[in-house]
This record gives C-alpha cells, structure tokens and sequence, in this order.
C-alpha cells in the first residue's frame, strides 16, 4: 500500500518539463524539515492508503502521459518504485522528485525516467543531510535543482558544482519560486552553466500547494 497525499492534474511547473499537462501524485512522509518546505501536509499529514492497482488506476483517468511523482520524499515509501516499474511497462513518462537525502541506487534506469533531485543549501538547515554519492548517479537526462535564498546558498551551490562531475542539468530557482532578477544577475556575472528557472504553477496559481 501507498500513502497518498493526493492525486492531481497540473501544469508541470518546474525544470526542463516546465509547461507540460502532468499528473501528479503527491506521496506522503519525509525524514527532513526543512525550514522552507512548501508541502507541510504532506510531509506530516498520515495520508490515505491506496494499493498500486487504485493509483495506477487513478492516473489513467487522467489520460495524460507524464507523471510525476513527488511529495513529501516519495523515496520514503518502499514501494514507489514498485509503482514506477508498474508505469513504466505502461509506457508513462515519470518524473522523480527527490531531496537528494535518500540513495538512488534502487531507482529504475529508463529513457522514460527522469530523477529530480535537489541539493539541499544552508537556508534549508538540512544541507548536511544529502547524500552526495547521489550526483554520480545522475545521467544528462536528470536533473539537479538547487533552492537559493541568499548569497549564502548560492555559494555553497557553486562549491557543489565546483567539486563534483555533475552530467545532470543544473537548475536554480529563487525560494518562493518567482523573484528571479537578483539570482539571473548572479548566474550572468559568474558565466554559471545553469538554468535560473521560475516556478510557474506559482506563478498561475500562487501557493496552493495542489496546483
Ligand atoms: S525535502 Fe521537500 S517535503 Fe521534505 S521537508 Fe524538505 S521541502 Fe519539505
């Protein structure tokens, strides 16, 4: 059984499938706390328990391709990857978001998989909870997301990329989501080889954490 915190369709708001009608299932549990986590709910709320066979069920409803599955941690359930393995031989596209806190080696290997990972910085106050034998696990089709909320972040994220062979894209956003201005002039001035990228479903739908 899963413990589900919802299933909804949105418009995929972050990284390179930005703009894309998706399906979401929102799992829920996650072993950090950090300070600027925007799915409180999920994170602590018990959930509703579905087997595989109703959330598969659920997302063909949808009729939409793209799934991604995200939380809350979704790795702290043992069986995501049963429901992955599951949408995969069905021909889904999924997308994994993940913290970057719990290893990835059991995640399925597929064209039609895409890992987004975050690496926590210090403004979260769980940076020193990543496992950063994560990165090397990560191929050119992933994607690695650092949450910048001060100068501080944003240094610590350039030390990250300094120190490790990094194959996935590299994303920055703003916390919050939408004030990009003084992070773009940050990446533009340093000739960073990343994408400074918005949160879009906040900017449609402000904070609603289901959208
Ligand atoms: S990893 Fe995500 S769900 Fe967990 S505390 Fe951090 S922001 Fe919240």
């Amino acid at each position: 059984m899963l413990k589900v915190h919802s299933i909804f369709k949105s418009i995929q708001g972050e990284g390179l499938l930005t703009g894309l009608p998706t399906v979401f299932v929102r799992l829920v549990g996650c072993p950090l706390r950090c300070k600027w986590c925007d799915t409180v709910d999920a994170r602590s709320s018990a959930g509703k328990k579905m087997s595989i066979d109703d959330v598969v069920k659920e997302i063909a409803d949808s009729k939409l391709r793209y799934v991604c599955i995200t939380g809350g941690e979704p790795l702290a359930q043992d069986e995501t990857i049963t429901l992955m393995n599951r949408l995969m031989d069905q021909g889904y596209f999924i997308q994994l978001e993940t913290s970057g806190a719990l290893n990835l080696e059991e995640v399925p290997c597929s064209e039609n998989v895409m890992i987004s990972m975050d690496i926590k910085c210090p403004s979260s106050g769980e940076h020193e909870k990543m496992d950063f034998s994560n990165i090397e696990l990560l191929s050119q089709f992933d994607q690695l997301k650092f949450v910048i909320a001060n100068n501080t972040d944003y240094e610590y994220a350039k030390k990250i990329m300094r120190d490790n062979e990094i194959n996935a894209s590299i994303i920055m956003t703003p916390v919050g989501g939408i004030d990009l201005k003084e992070l773009a002039e940050h990446v533009l001035k340093d000739r960073l080889q990343v994408r400074v990228m918005p949160q879009l479903h906040k900017l449609i739908w402000g904070d609603e954490s289901d959208r």
